[in-house]
């Protein structure tokens, strides 16, 4: 399936070229397509057009099919893909701006011990134009979709972003280049296991988004027992690159810690996190774990967390601890879609 998403605006000037098209044409085209527009809409362009685009490509590449909203204001969404597979997203809107967590794969392969997002594997990867179709979908349904209503993103949804690199880095480039919506990419977040190899790709291409790292541990041995990533790099090898990818783009580096209780939460783990994020600007996002029913692991008390945080915070590490959302609605990665499987099922 070709989808007009999977271009930059030169890719379609020079497909409209090949077809002896006028280049103002592909413009036009664009800009429908940045606001999520259907051919039906395309009023500008001549009905011929239309339906020969229609022939060789698909106007929008992912459907909104369901979406929640919780109490908070977050919402969730469903999405159905061509193939009919579903992916799902959040929109965490805040004062400054609204927030879109977009996945890129269906399902993932790293296999992390706590996450619904691998439960069942990978099932294949997303194309930029199906990331990008998640960005726009929410945009367009915030306002007429010529308005940039989201302002923040987050690769966060379900899938391991490094593992799709190819697509994923197009996406960037789409996303936020000023011939489509123009989200510059110091508001875009890349949350990863922690593939390095690509971690130095990623700086040496040039792209300055901040960059996540799913750590949640703080010694290699018991990271490996919840991440399977953990066999081929280790926290030194993490800490080496992020160091570089900082040196590389100025920016500073996030570290993702879910607090499991009597695992991850104790003393030493605070020194050793201290050790971790010492040397470089970076901050330590201290997350409430999520409960998925399938996994059986349990988090631990808003005491528990708090004592946790003004620890590290004593001994000089900036960590806060990230407020959920939307727990009322199963904002945990991978939960709305392994319903709507478990109920199709
Ligand atoms: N594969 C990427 C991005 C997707 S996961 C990564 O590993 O970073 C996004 C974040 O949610 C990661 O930090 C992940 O570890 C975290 N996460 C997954 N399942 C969770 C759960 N049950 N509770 C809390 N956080 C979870």
């Amino acid at each position: 399936m070709t989808f007009l998403h999977d271009l930059t605006l030169e890719e379609l000037k020079e497909e409209f070229k090949q077809k002896n098209l006028p280049a103002f044409r592909a413009k036009q085209v664009y800009e429908w397509i940045t606001s999520y527009s259907s051919y039906d809409q395309m009023t500008n362009l001549p009905l011929v057009l239309r339906e020969q685009l229609k022939a060789e490509y698909s106007d929008r590449p992912i459907e909104i099919l369901e979406k929640l909203v919780s109490v908070d204001g977050t919402r969730k969404y469903l999405y159905k893909l061509y193939d009919g597979n579903v992916i799902e997203g959040a929109l965490m809107m805040q004062n400054y701006g609204n927030t879109i967590c977009v996945s890129t794969q269906v399902g993932c392969r790293m296999g992390c011990g706590f996450c619904a997002s691998g439960i069942g594997g990978l099932v294949r990867n997303l194309s930029a134009g199906e990331i990008l179709g998640q960005v726009l979908a929410v945009n367009r349904e915030l306002g007429n979709g010529k308005e940039r209503k989201i302002t923040n993103i987050v690769l966060m949804g379900s899938g391991e972003p490094l593992d799709n690199y190819d697509e994923v880095t197009k996406f960037l480039r789409l996303v936020s280049s000023p011939d489509g919506i123009n989200i510059s990419e110091r508001n875009i977040s890349l949350s990863t296991c922690g593939l390095c190899d690509k971690i130095y790709k990623l700086a040496d291409e040039g792209f300055s988004v901040n960059l996540s790292i799913s750590l949640h541990a703080t010694t290699d041995e018991y990271r490996k027992t919840v991440m399977p990533i953990a066999n081929k790099y280790s926290i030194s090898d993490i800490v080496k690159a992020v160091k570089y990818y900082f040196e590389k783009t100025g920016r500073r580096i996030i570290f993702e810690y879910t607090m499991i209780k009597e695992i991850n939460m104790n003393f030493f783990d605070c020194k050793r996190l201290k050790e971790i994020t010492s040397g470089y600007p970076s901050h330590v996002n201290l997350i409430p774990l999520n409960y998925v029913k399938e996994k059986g692991i349990k988090g631990c008390t808003k005491q528990e967390a708090d004592r946790f945080c003004e620890r590290l915070n004593s001994m000089g590490v900036s960590a806060t601890i990230r407020k959920s959302k939307g727990s009322d609605i199963g904002g945990a990665c991978g939960q709305l879609r392994r319903k709507y499987i478990g109920e199709a099922e």
